[in-house]
């Protein structure tokens, strides 16, 4: 049994070096893709479910692999948080956004706002908005066309610096989208603290729903809610028009899903607006 222990924790440990390793392989990877131009923004539309026209688009990182293809943002997300990667990443990935819905106002196709994820590290430890100023000054885009994406995760990191960057962002006019609602330590209170425009109900809430009676009842509650406060709402994952429907009813405001489109690249989402598209 001694010997088996012993066995065990050599395994345990070899494991972990394998897990250390493959880190810094990872890290350094990333590190590299950042600087060779490997990542890449695509475009998911969020529709308006009163006229069925693209309201916005929610821009979602990639990574293009020379070898082993687009690799998903849930794979290196977390490693670019815990190596501070994030910060010139999400750097990157506003600045590639701005830029672009910029250039489709130049082309004067169907107007339409952005919206763009934010992470932790990006919130509470870089100069959010001295870049968000400067990404707005280089790119000429009016920032009430602007939306910044946070969880509720980030904001109670330390809620009072969240309350005072989120009242900068109200002062310049862009907007703030309290992402993944009601997956996190949901306090209610914090929709007051907080200088947020914009609910997006979690996918978890949408999948299920309107068949679930418990489900509708939270989401038709969240909605009122919302609108009591002045907030707009948009809801996640949605997949079917049954859905559409329900949440009509409910009088949310925008929906976003696969029903409508996956996030796709920027020349594809650029046909949807040339096309004036109406789903
Ligand atoms: P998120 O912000 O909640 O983004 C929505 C995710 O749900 C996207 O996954 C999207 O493809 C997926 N989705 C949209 N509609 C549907 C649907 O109808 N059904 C299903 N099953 N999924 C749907 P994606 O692009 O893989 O991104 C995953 C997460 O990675 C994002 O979740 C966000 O937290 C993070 N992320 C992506 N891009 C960035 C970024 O530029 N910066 C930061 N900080 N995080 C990012
Ligand atoms: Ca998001
Ligand atoms: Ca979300
Ligand atoms: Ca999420």
């Amino acid at each position: 049994a001694k010997e088996d222990a012993g066995t065990s924790f050599q395994l345990y440990n070899h494991n972990m070096n394998l897990q250390v390793n493959e880190k810094i392989f990872m890290e350094n990877n990333l590190r590299r893709a950042i600087e060779n131009q490997e990542l890449t923004v695509y475009y998911q539309p969020i529709i308006d479910i009163k006229t069925g026209k693209i309201k916005k688009a929610e821009a979602l990182v990639r990574w293009e692999h020379p070898e082993d293809g687009i690799i998903s943002p849930a794979k290196f997300i977390p490693l670019a948080e815990e190596t501070g990667l994030i910060i010139p990443l999400g750097s990157f990935v506003l600045k590639e956004a701005c830029q672009q819905l910029q250039d489709w106002i130049n082309m004067e196709y169907h107007p339409i706002e952005i919206s763009v994820n934010l992470s932790a590290q990006q919130f509470h430890k870089s100069n959010l908005k001295e870049t968000v100023d400067n990404i707005l000054d280089e790119t000429g885009l009016n920032p009430e066309l602007l939306g910044l994406e946070i969880t509720e995760s980030i904001a109670i990191q330390n809620v009072e610096s969240t309350i005072s960057v989120l009242n900068e962002f109200k002062n310049m006019k862009v907007k703030i989208l309290l992402d993944d609602f009601g997956t996190g330590y949901s306090s209610l209170s914090y929709l007051v603290k907080f200088a947020v425009d914009i609910i997006k109900i979690d996918r978890s809430f949408i999948t299920n729903f309107p068949h679930h009676s418990k489900r509708s009842a939270i989401v038709s509650a969240i909605i009122a809610m919302a609108n009591k406060l002045t907030m707009k709402t948009v809801a996640e994952g949605v997949e079917s028009w049954d859905k559409i429907k329900c949440l009509n009813e409910y009088k949310c405001d925008e929906a976003q899903g696969y029903l409508f489109s996956k996030p796709i690249p920027a020349k594809e989402f650029e046909n949807l607006l040339k096309n004036n598209i109406e789903f």
